[in-house]
């Protein structure tokens, strides 16, 4: 589903990623883990177009992202094709940024109804069942400034899930949240990769990554230094950066 082939990444002289290549297929649940620094949030950018890749390519649903091809030209997509590209990938941040002045239910509806031109009936019976799916019907009509971390980063999920993604990328989504909050996020989290759906999560709960992940890639200085079954690389790494970081997080 994702193919990332020799991306590469600068912000002015600076090599944030260093040719990552990585393909992740459909249903698959892969974990990133790494230093701070190591490029992992400008990853997930790049396959979200929030960053642009400076080299390389790469392909979601087969299609290539940021281009066109018409024969064997590549072109630059205008905004309104980047923006429907964007659509079949969700993100959910460390922090919630859900709409403030709306409630948890009229977070989820307002982009089935604004962008994927649902009609209100059929986006609010959809964001019903994905705000049970998530343990918050009963907050629908809370205000975010109601809701704790964890639930609002559910409610941030359900949104998410409402514009029926093909992919969902997670950028450390408990990693602001008080401890006791992170057990609830990373239970909706681990059902909804019971369901098929394809992740991509950066995550430090090393817990989570052996469990939930199929695959655990480790990344330092903007490259892929190992990845594999979470159990050989959680637990008996190859390489020797991979193991330093995994018994610092320890
Ligand atoms: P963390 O675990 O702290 O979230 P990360 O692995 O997600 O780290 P990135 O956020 O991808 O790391 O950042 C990689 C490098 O790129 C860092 O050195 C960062 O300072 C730099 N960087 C990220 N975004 C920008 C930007 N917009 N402009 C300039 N430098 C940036
Ligand atoms: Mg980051």
């Amino acid at each position: 589903l994702v193919l990332a082939r020799k991306v590469e990444k600068q912000f002015g002289t600076l090599k944030v990623l260093k040719g990552i290549d990585l393909a992740i297929s459909t249903g698959e649940v892969l974990c990133i883990i790494g230093p701070s620094g190591s490029g992992k949030s400008t990853f997930l950018r790049c396959i979200n177009q929030l960053e642009r890749i400076d080299g390389g390519a790469l392909f979601v649903s087969g299609e290539r992202v940021g281009y066109h091809r018409v024969g064997n030209k590549l072109y630059e997509l205008d905004d309104k094709a980047i923006a429907r590209q964007r659509r079949s990938i969700g993100m959910v941040f460390q922090r919630f940024n859900l709409f403030p002045h709306l409630t948890a239910l009229q977070n989820v509806i307002e982009g089935p109804v604004q962008v994927l031109k649902e009609s209100k009936a059929d986006a609010r019976a959809h964001a019903l069942s994905l705000l049970e799916r998530v343990g918050l019907a009963d907050k629908r009509d809370a205000y975010p400034s109601q809701l704790s971390g964890g639930q609002q980063q559910r409610v941030a999920i359900a949104r998410s899930l409402a514009m029926r993604p093909e992919l969902l990328l997670f950028d450390e989504p408990t990693s602001a949240l008080d401890p006791e909050l992170v057990a609830e996020v990373l239970r909706v989290m681990r059902g909804l990769a019971e369901t098929g759906m394809t992740m991509v999560c950066v995550t430090h709960e090393l817990g989570f990554a052996r469990d939930v992940g199929h695959r655990v890639a480790f990344m330092d200085q903007g490259q892929i230094v190992e990845i594999g079954d979470p159990r050989s690389v959680l637990s008996d790494p190859k390489e020797v950066r991979t193991r330093a970081f995994i018994s610092a997080v320890r």
